[in-house]
């Protein structure tokens, strides 16, 4: 059984003044049935350690250390309090180049420092309408998952880039098939391929959450506008439950 996540993916928004969201979310779901992760800036990490639900990284640099300026590694935010890292959101594959090998590199920097990856692929909108979708997921499966990947270790997370921040969704029945499509690669790969999460993300809120959640292989939801208040983000995590 694989259990279901909601996470939240705050980007670059979040001052400690924020933090009333994160501690009201915790009066409503300390009793949930599902996973809860929370991705804030790298600042605001430590100060959420003592909040009843994982706590996450946006991004790490590959290496453990060493001369680069303004990056943080994975043994940094493992250290500041984190259990898991967003690595290849297609914010960070479009605004800093990043390609499936270093999306894979960053992975394996998380594996080695004890966190989880949650590992995003999804196609352009330009993509999508030329009929490239499963092609483009099949390379960044391909290239932007270690080899050393397993349930414990990593989630999936498919955000279309045309979905993300925009309102726009997929059918569900869009959804449905690359979810199964990513399942099927998975299972083909890793011998418990059956047993790793994967989320959806793009435009995810509290009138859309039930219905993709019903769609198969739809493990929970990575969500970052939804995510920034109490009120959004609630009734996602209650439509998991
Ligand atoms: P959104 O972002 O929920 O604001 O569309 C999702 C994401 O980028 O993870």
């Amino acid at each position: 059984m694989r259990r279901k996540l909601a996470a939240g993916n705050w980007k670059m928004n979040g001052l400690r003044a924020d933090l009333a969201t994160l501690h009201t979310l915790a009066e409503r779901h300390s009793a949930a049935q599902v996973d809860i992760l929370l991705c804030p800036p790298a600042t605001l990490i430590g100060a959420c350690t003592d909040l009843p639900f994982a706590i996450g990284g946006q991004d790490c640099h590959p290496n453990t250390s060493g001369a680069h300026t303004g990056d943080i590694s994975a043994a940094m935010l493992a250290d500041a309090g984190a259990s898991h890292v967003i690595t290849g959101h297609s914010e960070r594959r479009a605004d800093h180049g990043e390609t499936d090998a270093t999306v894979a590199a960053k992975s394996q920097a998380a594996y080695d420092a004890g966190l989880q990856a949650v590992i995003c692929i999804g196609e352009t909108l330009n993509e999508r309408e030329t009929g490239k979708t499963l092609s483009v997921i099949d390379q960044q499966l391909a290239g932007s998952i270690p080899d050393s990947s397993s349930a414990a270790n990593t989630i999936i997370a498919y955000e279309p880039v045309w979905a993300i921040g925009t309102g726009k969704v997929p059918t569900l029945d869009q959804i449905g098939e690359v979810h199964a499509h990513i399942r099927a690669r998975l299972t083909a790969r890793f011998s418990d391929g059956d047993d790793m999460r994967i989320l959806y993300g793009g435009s995810v809120k509290g009138s859309n959450a039930a219905d993709i959640f019903g769609v198969a292989d739809v493990d929970g939801a990575l969500v970052g506008g939804a995510s920034l208040k109490a009120d959004d983000f609630s009734p996602i995590i209650s439509a998991l439950e």
